[in-house]
C-alpha cells in the first residue's frame, strides 16, 4: 500500500478497497483478538494482508496475524525500549509515502499499551491517522458486566505497591461511574481485598477473565464475594483480567429508604426483601432486616 490510501468515503458495506493516491503514508491503528483468533475483522486482517510496514510490541506475536500473505512486509517493533528509533523511522517512512499498520500483542494499541507518541507525532507530521476498531479488553467486560455503562471510567493498571495502590482506589472510591481496571489475575485476591476494604465489600463488581479464550469468566457479585471465590480458586488466578467495579451510589435519603423498604417488604419474603434493600443501599443486612421486619409489624 505503498504511498496509497483506502478511500475514506466508501460505504461501510464495501469490502475492496478503493486506492487514491496520496502524497503520505497512512497511520492505521488496528485493534487485534484479546484471545480469539477470529475475532480480528476482514477489513483489519485485509490491511495487515496489504500495508507495506507494520508497527508491533512483539513481531513473533504479531506475525500470526498475517499467516499467509504473499508479499513480504517490513517489521518495526515499537515498545517501551525501542520507541524513540522506531518513532523516528516510522515518520519519515510515513513521509516518504508508506502506509504503516500499527498493532500491539493484544487489543487495541494506546490502551495501556505503545503507541501514543507515535500516533500524536504522526498528527504533528499532517499523516493521516485512522483507526480500525475491534477488540479491546475494557470494553469487552464492561459489555458483559451488567454494571451501568452510560458513564465509565478507563482506569488501566493500578500501582504494584500495596499503600500505592490502596492510596489509589481510596482516591476513586466516590466516583459515581463505573470503574474499569487491568489486573493480572494472579494479583487478584489481594487487589479485590483493597477494593473491597477501600470501596466497601457490598459494591457490586463484574470480574472478566481470560475474555474471549477457553476457560473464560464473567462473574458478577459485591466484592467481597468475589474476593472470596478467587482466592479459593486457583483457576481464577491464572491468565488476564479486567475487574469493572460500581460507581458510588450517593446515599439514599431516608425518605427514599422507606420508601423502598415498604415496596419489597411487600414483594418478597423478609430474608430476601432484607438481602435486597442492603445491596440498593448502605445498609448492613442486619439493619436492613431489621427495617423490613418494621415495616411488617
Ligand atoms: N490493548 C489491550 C486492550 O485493548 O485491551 C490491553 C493491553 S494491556 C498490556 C493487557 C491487559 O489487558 C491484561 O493484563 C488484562 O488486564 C487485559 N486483558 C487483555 N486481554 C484480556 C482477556 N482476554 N481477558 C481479560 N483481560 C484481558
Amino acid at each position: 500500500m505503498t504511498g496509497w490510501h483506502y478511500n475514506r468515503c466508501m460505504s461501510a458495506s464495501t469490502t475492496v478497497p478503493v486506492a487514491t493516491p496520496t502524497p503520505k503514508g497512512c497511520l492505521w491503528v488496528v485493534a487485534t483478538p484479546i484471545g480469539h483468533l477470529d475475532d480480528l475483522s476482514p477489513r483489519a486482517r485485509a490491511l495487515l494482508h496489504s500495508v507495506a510496514v507494520i508497527a508491533a510490541e512483539d513481531t513473533r506475536i504479531s506475525r500470526r496475524l498475517i499467516e499467509g500473505r504473499e508479499t513480504k512486509v517490513r517489521w518495526v517493533v515499537l515498545n517501551e525500549q525501542s520507541e524513540a528509533k522506531a518513532l523516528a523511522d516510522l515518520i519519515a517512512l510515513l513521509i516518504e509515502g508508506q502506509s504503516v499498520a500499527l498493532v500491539s500483542d493484544a487489543g487495541t494499541p494506546l490502551i495501556s499499551d505503545p503507541g501514543y507518541r507515535l500516533v500524536a507525532a504522526a498528527h504533528q507530521a499532517g499523516i493521516q491517522v485512522s483507526p480500525v476498531p475491534g477488540p479491546c479488553a475494557a470494553v469487552a467486560a464492561l459489555s458483559a458486566a451488567g454494571l451501568p455503562s452510560d458513564r465509565f471510567a478507563f482506569e488501566g493498571f493500578l500501582p504494584a505497591k500495596t499503600g500505592a495502590r490502596r492510596q489509589r482506589l481510596m482516591a476513586l472510591s466516590e466516583q459515581p461511574n463505573t470503574l474499569i481496571f487491568y489486573v493480572p489475575a494472579r494479583d487478584l485476591p489481594v487487589v479485590l481485598q483493597d477494593m473491597a476494604e477501600c470501596f466497601g465489600g457490598q459494591r457490586l463488581a463484574t470480574l472478566g477473565r481470560e475474555l474471549t479464550k477457553l476457560h473464560e469468566t464473567v462473574r458478577r457479585d459485591d466484592l467481597a464475594a468475589l474476593q472470596v471465590w478467587c482466592a479459593q480458586d486457583a483457576n481464577q488466578q491464572r491468565g488476564e483480567a479486567v475487574v469493572v467495579v460500581a460507581g458510588s451510589t450517593t446515599p439514599m435519603t431516608q425518605i427514599a429508604v422507606a420508601e423502598l423498604t415498604r415496596e419489597l417488604a411487600q414483594a418478597l419474603p423478609p430474608s430476601q426483601a432484607a438481602a435486597m434493600l442492603a445491596r440498593l443501599t448502605d445498609l448492613s443486612r442486619r439493619e436492613a432486616f431489621a427495617l423490613v421486619e418494621q415495616q411488617r409489624s
